[in-house]
C-alpha cells in the first residue's frame, strides 16, 4: 500500500513536471523556442550587415554565456525549483477559481443581477480575455515594483537579479518565497475579475485560447518571452516599447548600471512604466552588465546561497526588530 502511494506521488510529480516542461503553458515549450530562435536568426541577419564576424553558432550559443557559471547554478537551480514547487503544490493552496467562488459565495443574493446581461458569447470571451491580460499584468507590475521598493522583499527579488548572464532558464532563477507572493496575488487578481464576470454574464466564462492558452498570453510568448533572459538584444522601436515590453527592456532591468535601477518593471505591457515615469526604451544597441555587482554577486552564485541567504536575512531583521522594540518597552 506505502509502495504504490509513493509511486502514486512520483508518478503524478513526473506528469505534472512533464506537463510544465512541455505544455504550451510552459514558456520553454517548442514553439516559443523555435519563435524565440527565429527573432535571433533576424538579429544575426542585422548584425551581419553591421559586420558581425562571429559564425551562427558562436552568435547564438557563446560559451561566455551558456557556460558561465551564473549560468550553470541557474541550470541546477531551475532542476532543484520546479519538481519542489511541483511537490509542493504551493499555487493550488488558493486558486483564482477558489477565489471567484468565495466572492460570489459571499455575494448576497438580493445584489446579483436577476438575468444574466444580454451580450453575445464572442463578445464577452474578447473581453473577459482582454481584461485577464490586462489586469493581471498591472498587478504583475505593481508587484514586481514593491519588490524592488521594500527592503524585507528586495531580499528575495535579489535572488533573480544576481544572475550575471541571462539565458532563457534564468527566467526560474526566483526565490518560492517570490513564486508564493506572484501565486497568491495572481490567484486573488484574477478570481477578482473572474467573479466580476461570473456577476454580469453568470457561468459560460471561457477566455480565448489557443492550445489552451490565452491567446494574448500566447502572444506574448510567441513575440520573444524566450530572448527577455537572454544575450540577444531585440528591440520593437522605441513607439511601441510605449505599449509593450520588448525583450531588450527586460535586459536593461537586469542591468547593473545606475541610470537603469528600476526601469521597466512591466512584464508583457510597458503602459504601467509609461504612466508612472518608470519606462526606459531600449534605443540603440550597447554592452550591458547584469548583476548587483561583484560582492553581492558573490553572495549569490551558488543553489544553497540562493535559498538560504534571504531566509538569514528575513530572519536577522526580524530578530534585531523584537529586539530593538522589546529593549524600547
Ligand atoms: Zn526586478
Ligand atoms: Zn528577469
Amino acid at each position: 500500500m506505502r509502495n504504490l502511494d509513493i509511486n502514486s506521488v512520483w508518478s503524478s510529480l513526473l506528469s505534472t513536471l512533464a506537463h510544465r516542461a512541455l505544455s504550451p503553458t510552459s514558456r520553454l515549450h517548442w514553439i516559443y523556442l523555435l519563435s524565440a530562435l527565429l527573432m535571433a536568426l533576424w538579429t544575426y541577419w542585422l548584425s551581419r550587415r553591421q559586420g558581425e564576424q562571429r559564425s551562427l553558432p558562436e552568435y547564438l550559443f557563446p560559451r561566455s554565456v551558456w557556460l558561465h557559471s551564473s549560468a550553470i547554478t541557474d541550470y541546477s537551480y531551475a532542476a532543484l525549483t520546479m519538481p519542489l514547487w511541483t511537490l509542493l503544490a504551493v499555487p493550488r493552496l488558493l486558486s483564482p477559481t477558489q477565489v471567484s467562488q468565495h466572492i460570489i459565495a459571499a455575494t448576497p443574493h438580493w445584489l446579483l443581477p436577476i438575468s444574466p446581461t444580454a451580450m453575445p458569447t464572442l463578445a464577452v470571451a474578447l473581453l473577459y480575455t482582454t481584461v485577464l491580460i490586462v489586469t493581471g499584468d498591472f498587478e504583475l507590475y505593481w508587484v514586481h515594483r514593491l519588490m524592488h521598493r521594500i527592503p524585507a522583499l528586495w531580499e528575495y527579488h535579489k535572488v533573480h537579479h544576481s544572475a550575471e548572464v541571462l539565458t532563457p532558464v534564468t527566467f526560474y532563477r526566483t526565490h518560492p518565497v517570490e513564486l508564493l507572493i506572484q501565486a497568491l496575488a495572481e490567484a486573488v487578481t484574477i478570481g477578482l475579475v473572474t467573479a466580476l464576470f461570473s456577476y454580469f454574464f453568470h457561468d459560460a466564462l471561457a477566455p480565448a485560447t489557443i492550445f489552451g492558452v490565452n491567446i494574448l498570453r500566447f502572444a506574448f510568448f510567441v513575440f520573444g518571452a524566450n530572448l527577455r533572459h537572454s544575450h540577444i538584444w531585440f528591440s520593437f522601436g522605441s513607439a511601441a516599447e510605449h505599449i509593450f515590453i520588448s525583450p531588450a527592456q527586460h535586459q536593461i532591468h537586469h542591468s547593473s548600471d545606475p541610470r537603469h535601477f528600476n526601469r521597466n518593471f512591466g512584464v508583457e505591457f510597458a503602459i504601467w512604466d509609461w504612466l508612472w515615469g518608470t519606462l526606459h526604451c531600449a534605443g540603440r544597441k550597447r554592452p550591458l552588465i547584469f548583476g548587483l555587482g561583484s560582492d553581492e554577486n558573490r553572495r549569490l552564485s551558488t543553489v544553497r546561497q540562493l535559498y538560504v541567504n534571504p531566509l538569514r536575512a528575513t530572519w536577522w531583521s526580524t530578530y534585531r526588530f523584537v529586539r530593538s522594540t522589546a529593549f524600547t518597552s
